[in-house]
């Protein structure tokens, strides 16, 4: 087993934090006080996810679990604004869903070309020059940047194929693939040789196509771990249509129908919603059949069923063309590959409140910092009424209100928390 297919990684990734803002004034040769000109912090980097389709498995995660975005710079006198730091895109392949490894919520479906940002980069900090109004013309004071979000995902890779095949090892899957399509699978005449998912895109015909995925061969009792196969099977979660391959020869002294029942019970006890999956049936290796009662007892089974049954012989390519025109038939009164929706809601953090909070007065600014207020402010989205609230109930719990009334502050008066700022009311 030379190559191993990494199908899921866990990982940690953490945008930039924002830079500090700047406290500097204007100094120029025989100009006593100049105005305040520190500049602004640049913002944090932000992690980024983007699809490549030249990748087909998570193997890199296994070697480099740690992503970091850049932070941003501080800012500096002269109105220097500090530059912003770099973003940084992590590669995944198609089909790659993440989720919260807590709840295992799926964060994003990596399905689309869409870049998706998972981290959103800490904001600067204002430098002194913004605080600077016509009664305070020296502000000494500047704010810090915010930190970026940081979090651990898994990555779990769900192949997106239009069809899927199942069936036994050694039934022909992988000769099926490879003559209907460009891939190049593994063949060979003994028991799992395919130990990954390939995908192949079928032509059948000017603008239509299809990807079909080969997945390493169904055994009985896979779908409770028993064997290879199990993990397989969420590769074919999202297909629209499964082609189920029988083989009808009777050569390895196999009964077509007790196979095609074991990999049904299989398909249902991994997942009754994809046992229901409409299903062709491919009855291989017609070109060595030993006994046409075999094939016949299989048509009559699956028929009974309800599911068409191709006889063909992928090795020999015959019955192939036909089977991919019926597949393309069906697909086309088939709903789209399924594209999961994201589940995840960003929880409100927990907070330690413990630590004080810094706060420094200067001409009615009220300026309030802290480890834990960072923090809080940075994970929550002031768009969202719920999420504000919860921010205006740990202000009030952590006893900042009274603090400031107990130094004097007025309606009026400007509080000022990293990049939020409001007017004092009582
Ligand atoms: P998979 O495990 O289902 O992917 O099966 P493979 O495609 O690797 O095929 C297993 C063996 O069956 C290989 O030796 C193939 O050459 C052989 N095989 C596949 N299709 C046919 C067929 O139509 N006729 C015959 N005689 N052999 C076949
Ligand atoms: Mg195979």
């Amino acid at each position: 087993m030379a190559t191993t297919f990494i199908d899921k990684a866990r990982i940690s990734v953490k945008a930039g934090a924002g830079g500090n803002g700047c406290v500097s004034f204007h100094r120029e040769k025989y100009i006593a006080a100049g105005g305040p000109d520190g500049g602004d912090g640049g913002s944090g980097g932000s992690i980024i996810l983007q699809v490549d389709d030249n990748l087909s498995t998570l193997m890199d995660f296994r070697y480099k679990r740690k992503y970091v975005a850049e932070n941003g710079v501080d800012g500096s006198g002269q109105r220097k604004s500090g530059k912003d730091g770099k973003s940084l895109t992590i590669r995944v392949p198609r089909g790659t869903l993440v989720r919260d490894p807590e709840t295992s919520e799926i964060i994003q479906d990596m399905s689309g070309d869409e870049p998706f940002v998972l981290c959103r980069g800490g904001k600067g900090g204002w430098g002194n020059t913004h605080f600077a109004t016509p009664t305070r013309q020296a502000p000494r004071f500047a704010k810090s940047g915010l930190p970026g979000e940081a979090m651990e995902v898994v990555l779990e890779l769900k192949l997106l194929a239009d069809v899927g095949l199942v069936g036994f090892p050694n039934v022909g899957k992988s000769t099926l693939l490879s003559v209907v399509s460009r891939a190049n699978p593994k063949i060979a005449n003994y028991h799992f040789t395919t130990l990954y998912p390939n995908l192949g895109v079928v032509y059948v015909d000017d603008g239509v196509s299809f990807v079909m995925a080969d997945i390493p061969g169904i055994i009985e009792g896979a779908s409770e771990g028993a064997g290879l196969g199990h993990d397989f099977l969420r590769h074919i979660d999202r297909c629209r249509l499964l082609v189920h391959v029988v083989d009808v020869s009777g050569s390895e002294g196999r009964d077509p129908v007790a196979d095609f029942d074991a990999i049904n019970a299989e398909l249902v006890r991994y997942s009754p919603e994809l046992a229901r999956r409409p299903q062709l049936v491919a009855a291989n290796k017609v070109d060595v059949l030993s006994d046409l009662n075999l094939l016949e007892a299989l048509r009559a089974h699956v028929e009974a069923l309800g599911y068409p049954l191709f006889t063909l012989s992928a090795a020999a390519h015959q019955g192939t063309r036909e089977l991919v025109f019926a597949v393309a038939d069906k697909l086309r009164e088939l709903p789209p590959v399924a594209v999961y929706a994201p589940e995840y809601v960003k929880r409100p953090p927990k907070v330690d409140m413990s630590q004080p909070l810094e706060i420094t007065v200067e001409d009615n600014v009220y300026l309030v910092e802290g480890p834990w207020l960072q923090r809080l402010i940075s994970n929550t989205n002031f768009g969202d009424y719920e999420s504000r609230n919860w921010f205006d109930r740990m202000l009030r719990e952590s006893g900042l209100f009274d603090r400031l009334e107990a130094m004097g502050i007025r309606d009026g008066d400007l509080v000022s928390m990293y990049d939020l700022e409001f007017e004092y009311q009582r």
